[in-house]
């Protein structure tokens, strides 16, 4: 079988490696890079350690001013090319019931839907059995007693109002917070005046590796993102979450306790920061850890398990 993987930022990579790891040595993957994120932008120690290769196709959005106007359009229809890919495909991988009877419900799709559980989930469990402690002592912090903090969309980067009252709710939370700051937000936050107050109330680092960001999450007391991914780890880690934004499409997390949306209002995520009544465990919505070895066992049975099928 052959198999283009078409990634362009972060959680995509994550994604991606967790299958390409399944479809070697069997099958044929060309790699194309989007280009929005690249070693450039994040940890390079992110790239090396899920072993993401050189892409064989980089697109280079982003990468000068027509790129950027390409890139600003792709954003601002994004959800329509979403729903556009979800009719045009043959097969779709739901990660949750709740993701199967959405996709009939709300774009009247049924046929080639296969609920697989989530790929996100397989790559924590392979990081848990790689992380080691040693992040804790670099920044001299112990699990259990500080907060994590990551901010990137652009809803928040870009909104002088939001942001300040982000930064400004973690800047009076009394416990540590721990800041891996996304490229995008170390712009905003000099340009509107608040990284002095940020960097000298808390630990603002580069951003970081996936291993060690995963044993950073799952240490923390708490997590305040706008991640997507970030929440669905979060969950599967046990960490409550608080999510500032005011609605996510991981409404499981939400709806069983381990996720408050708090949006930009300042007293929400300082409650929410405060909150101490998260459940005890978390169910398994989102599957079991698996989801790479069922997704490409279906492509293999509708596609053909030869390299050389196509
Ligand atoms: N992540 C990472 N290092 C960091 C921050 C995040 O490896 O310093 C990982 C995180 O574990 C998750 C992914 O990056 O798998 C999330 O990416 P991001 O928040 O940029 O994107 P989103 O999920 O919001 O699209």
């Amino acid at each position: 079988m052959k198999i283009v993987s078409i990634v362009g930022a972060r959680p995509q990579f994550v994604k991606a490696f967790v299958v390409s790891r399944r479809l070697e040595p069997d099958h044929e993957e060309l790699l194309v890079h989007t280009g929005q994120h690249y070693s450039d932008d994040l940890s390079a120690v992110f790239f090396e350690e899920l072993s993401i290769p050189d892409p064989d196709y980089n697109l280079g959005v982003g990468s000068d001013t027509h790129g950027r106007q390409t890139a600003a359009m792709i954003e601002g229809i994004e959800e329509i090319n979403r729903v556009l890919t979800d009719h045009v495909s043959d097969l779709l991988f739901a990660p949750s019931d709740l993701a199967k009877t959405m996709l009939e419900e709300e774009e009247g799709i049924t046929d080639g839907v296969h609920v697989v559980g989530d790929v996100g989930y397989d790559a924590i469990r392979w990081a848990k059995e790689r992380a080691v402690d040693d992040v804790f002592d670099r920044l001299g912090i112990e699990p259990g007693e500080y907060v994590l903090s990551t901010v990137h969309r652009a809803k928040n980067t870009n909104n002088p109002a939001r942001l300040e009252a982000i930064f400004g709710a973690l800047a009076a939370t009394p416990k540590q917070v721990i800041i891996p700051i996304h490229p995008r937000t170390a712009g905003p936050l000099r340009e509107y005046g608040l990284w002095e107050e940020t960097t000298r109330a808390h630990t603002v680092i580069d951003p970081v590796g996936y291993l060690d960001f995963v044993r950073l999450l799952e240490g923390a007391e708490r997590v305040v993102t706008d991640s997507g991914g970030v929440q669905k780890e979060a969950f599967y880690l046990e960490t409550p979450c608080v999510t500032l934004r005011e609605e996510t499409e991981w409404r499981e997390t939400v709806e069983c306790g381990w996720n408050r949306l708090v949006g930009a209002d300042r007293t929400a995520i300082l409650e929410g920061i405060a909150a101490d009544s998260w459940p005890e465990s978390a169910p398994p919505i989102y599957g079991d850890g698996h989801t790479a070895a069922k997704l490409v066992a279906i492509l293999e049975e509708r596609i053909g398990t030869g390299p050389n099928s196509d």
